[in-house]
């Protein structure tokens, strides 16, 4: 049987569409909602280690200008397309909206595999896409700020930095043109793991009632679920990693782009990946059973499914054959359309990308805010307050007559620092965001998470645009 598939697009622009009529708010205000404001698309010349040339083909959509500057990711890909980078700048604006990151959305990409890249290339690749941005003013830290997404990380957020900075000589806050920087060029401690640390908080979050589960077959909490994770990147590895350790769930499979394994007993995350490191591929780790294909492991029977892949991983193809209970979007866009019908339709609880990966931009939104006051967090404050905290300790015991142990007294001491900041922050964003979406549910009356949370994203923009008065 053939099944049509809906592109990214198509997707998003039916997940909008089905919101906003829940909203109430004028047509010509969804309309400038929904659409995307500017669009780059470039071609460009990038020579190859022996000398020959490509042509590649590279976007930028900034979706959103209702705020600035524009955020977003960039993706190396290859089937990349205008449609689907429009689709995923227009994510980043509800995203944005849903965690009350003060940005637009944007979202850019390079039509090219990242795995059959010589590292040369990639770097001349990488400068000229910055340098084609500053040319036409789509980057800057006032204008639009990139950040890592599917086939780049931070050595390429550092050549983009480093690119930027020599063509905009002189600017002070130059280094917030671009997050996910390695820490020693301006980063942040916790940007890698947060996308992956946040699709943690969120599930825990989505199974946290135990009242709300029951329709779906499920019992509160993570301990003891079996969990398969699809695309071990860096959200997919993170994810399982904190699923693993902090959640203690058992990771029963894992899926690369070379096929899949699984064990019902549970996979170690690090052993797995060093293992990859040292062999080339998942395959034929010791303590697993090889799967045939990628695509089997998603219907490997588990409670919670992580897709953190790419988009269009459960289609009408396959959606009627998902056993897992909990679909946790930690890819953008893996469900399309009517996937998503046929799993709603099955009492499955979907927590939606829009909401689900956000803890990405927002640790993002904290290193562009760290750029701008030049000052790692916590540097001022962690004397003060390891100060503070020993004397008013001093003063109990003193008036008590009692000491406190010394395994406590450390923790009770200690000043936060930029990592206890940027944990916290994040925590509270996706505590606080999915208490919205819930509100919003309730409030609405939307049968599903994502629904809700695309409603939310919307009355949020609406605002912004009522309050400078240009909707009524
Ligand atoms: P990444 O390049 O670090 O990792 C993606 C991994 O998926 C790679 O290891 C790749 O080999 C693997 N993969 C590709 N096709 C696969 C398949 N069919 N089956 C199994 N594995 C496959 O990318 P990433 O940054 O982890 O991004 C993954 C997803 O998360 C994307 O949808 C991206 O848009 C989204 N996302 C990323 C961030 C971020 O901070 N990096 C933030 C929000 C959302």
């Amino acid at each position: 049987m053939s099944h049509s598939r809906r592109s990214l697009w198509e997707s998003v622009s039916d997940f909008y569409d089905r919101a906003a009529a829940y909203t109430g708010l004028p047509p010509g205000l969804l309309a400038e909602i929904k659409a995307c404001n500017s669009v780059l698309r470039m071609r460009f010349p990038v020579k190859h280690d022996d000398g020959t040339i490509e042509v590649v083909e590279a976007f930028r959509a900034e979706h959103s200008h209702h705020r600035l500057p524009t955020k977003g990711g960039i993706r190396f890909s290859p089937d990349l397309t205008q449609d689907e980078v429009i689709a995923l700048a227009a994510l980043m604006t509800y995203k944005c909206a849903i965690t009350g990151v003060p940005f637009g959305g944007a979202k850019g990409g390079v039509r090219i595999d990242p795995h059959k890249i010589s590292d040369g290339f990639r770097e001349r690749l990488t400068r000229r896409y910055a340098a084609e941005l500053v040319a036409k003013n789509f980057i800057g830290p006032a204008v639009d700020v990139p950040a890592p997404d599917y086939g780049t990380g931070e050595r390429e957020m550092a050549w983009i930095a480093d690119t930027f900075r020599s063509l905009s000589p002189g600017q002070l806050h130059s280094a917030a043109c671009v997050t996910g920087k390695p820490l020693s060029l301006h980063g942040i401690h916790g940007r890698k793991e947060a996308t992956g640390l946040g699709v943690y908080y969120g599930i825990q979050e989505a199974l946290s009632r135990g009242d709300e589960l029951k329709a779906h077959g499920l019992t509160a909490g993570i301990e003891g679920k079996r969990v398969v994770v699809q695309g071990l990147g860096n959200v997919g590895y993170h994810a399982a990693k904190f699923l693993q350790h902090q959640g203690k769930a058992i990771i029963v499979g894992l899926a690369e782009i070379e096929g899949a394994i699984a064990n019902p007993n549970g996979l170690d995350v690090d052993a797995v990946m060093e293992f990859r490191q040292q062999t080339g591929s998942i395959l034929n780790y010791p303590r697993a059973t090889t799967l045939a294909g990628t695509a089997a492991a998603l219907e490997l029977d588990c409670d919670i499914l992580v897709p953190a892949a790419l988009e269009n991983q459960i289609t009408a193809a396959n959606a009627g054959a998902i056993r897992a209970r909990v679909i946790a979007e930690a890819a953008n866009g893996p469900i399309d359309t009517e996937g998503e019908r046929i799993l709603l339709a099955r009492d499955r609880l979907i927590i939606p990308d829009v909401y689900l990966n956000a803890g990405g931009v927002t640790v993002s939104y904290f290193e562009w805010l760290k750029n701008l006051s030049h000052v790692r967090f916590g540097r001022i404050t962690a004397y003060h307050e390891e100060t503070s905290h020993r004397r008013f300790l001093g003063t109990i015991e003193r008036l008590t007559g009692k000491q406190v142990p010394d395994e406590e007294r450390a923790g009770l001491i200690h000043g936060a620092r930029e990592i206890d900041f940027v944990r916290s922050g994040l925590a509270d964003t996706m505590i606080s965001a999915y208490e919205d979406i819930r509100k919003t549910a309730r409030t609405m009356k939307i049968p599903d998470l994502r629904t809700a949370a695309f409603a939310l994203a919307i009355v949020r923009v609406a605002e912004t645009y009522k309050a400078a008065g240009i909707f009524p």
